[in-house]
């Protein structure tokens, strides 16, 4: 069995300096205005060390200054010396995020704040070998760059959301069920292909990075982002790193098992896990059995005729219209998943849990009554402290938790 090795490791002077630029760029991330004297303040540095810091920054292009606006709330300022700010110029670098769906790809190229100045989707046929899909995401990648406009040597690196098993370390595909992919070796595919540092992690993980650092989740410690659609997944920052696990699987939130007897099957392999009760698939499973033993219901009704839109939010739908059954199985599915977050807060006890996917589109149905299954459920309290929110990103969530898994993998927080 392997030894625990905890991180004991030192750092020489390159790496302090290294540290302290990032700390710099991560505050000026969450405050895009400081003063030297704050910034100094904040990471306990010396004004000079600070200045010579900056003026590196500066340099590169990736700070710049500028005279700050006049002092208020009576401010004190030695008079004739206007206060200099720093500030983050965004659009200095750039990332690509790639978000790998079932027959669909989406590429975006973003900003250092995450902004995306484009997005573009590709679909793909799904019985492909993994290499000629791979083979279509590069040619996507050089399109999206291209038409950006961006420089290449501003593009900091490329950011790759997949889905399945990821190990973040080899930037191996292990397991992708729904593409039938196995040790699928995308990092060193993309990088010999694109010829830019490349970072591979699951999708759920990186929109959960995206949250966490660019969107609901700024300035928030520890979080966890629950994202629900065909499957259901987490992803986990905690105290304002992300945390992965031992191998790969930290966050499959989705195979808890919340039925001991009578389940439904999973494809798994367990049954009466919480993906065969409130992902995608299971909260249409269900609809559909309601709507069959009621076939004149307004539930019923409203799966047939609705074609126009997604099937979920059919059902959604007939709820906001008040279909008390649709309205019954929605709160079930809630209760489960709170009661799924109930164990994430015994486990974690995150600030913050944000909800994406099928769970922020449905957030009028969801949220409430799921907080309130967590508050009853969780240990000593832990739940009234905790809150429940939908994510930012809606259907960008991908291709910018892609983009930001490359941000802060190359530029906020090299590792
Ligand atoms: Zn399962």
């Amino acid at each position: 069995m392997p030894v625990a090795q905890p991180n004991f490791q030192g750092s020489n002077i390159n790496l302090v300096k290294q540290h302290n630029l990032q700390a710099i760029l991560l505050n000026l991330l969450s405050e895009p205005v400081l003063s030297r004297v704050q910034l100094a303040r904040r990471l306990n540095l010396s004004n000079t060390t600070i200045t010579n810091l900056i003026a590196e920054l500066i340099e590169q292009g990736i700070v710049s200054e500028r005279e700050s606006a006049p002092a208020e709330n009576g401010e004190q300022r030695p008079v004739g010396r206007p206060r200099i700010d720093i500030c983050l110029n965004p659009d200095a670098r750039f990332a690509v995020g790639v978000h790998i769906g079932v027959g669909v790809f989406r590429v975006g190229i973003a900003n250092l704040r995450d902004q995306l100045l484009l997005n573009r989707m590709y679909e793909f046929d799904r019985k492909l070998p993994a290499e000629q899909v791979l083979a279509q995401i590069v040619a996507g990648v050089e399109t999206v760059i291209q038409e950006s406009g961006v420089e290449r040597e501003h593009i900091l690196g490329v950011g790759i959301g997949a889905s399945g098993l990821v190990d973040f370390s080899t930037g191996e595909n292990l397991l992708a069920p729904n593409l039938n992919w196995r040790n699928v070796p995308m990092r060193t595919y993309f990088q010999a292909g694109l010829g830019l540092p490349v970072v591979v992690d699951n999708n759920v993980r990186a929109m959960a990075i995206g949250e966490a650092y660019f969107g609901a989740g700024r300035g928030v410690s520890s979080l966890a982002f629950v994202y629900g659609r065909t499957g259901v997944g987490a992803g986990l920052v905690l105290d304002g790193r992300v945390f992965r696990g031992s191998s790969t699987g930290a966050g499959e939130i989705g195979h808890t098992v919340m039925l001991l007897r009578g389940g439904d099957p999973c494809h798994c392999g367990n049954s009466g896990c919480l993906e065969t009760l409130v992902s995608e698939p299971a909260i249409l499973r269900q609809a559909e059995r309601i709507a069959g033993q009621k076939p004149a219901g307004l539930l019923a009704r409203t799966l047939q005729e609705r074609q126009d839109i997604s099937s979920t939010e059919r059902i959604f739908l007939a709820a906001r219209q008040g279909d008390p059954d649709a309205l019954r199985l929605l709160h079930e599915s809630a209760y489960y998943l709170g009661m799924a977050l109930a164990n994430v807060v015994n486990l974690f006890n995150p600030e913050l849990i944000l909800l994406g996917g099928m769970f922020s589109q449905g957030q009028d149905l969801f949220i409430q009554p799921t907080l309130e299954t967590v508050r009853q459920m969780s240990f000593g309290g832990l739940g009234e402290k905790v809150r429940l929110q939908p994510a930012t990103f809606g259907w960008k969530a991908g291709v910018s938790g892609a983009a930001a898994l490359a941000l802060m993998q190359f530029f906020y927080q090299p590792e």
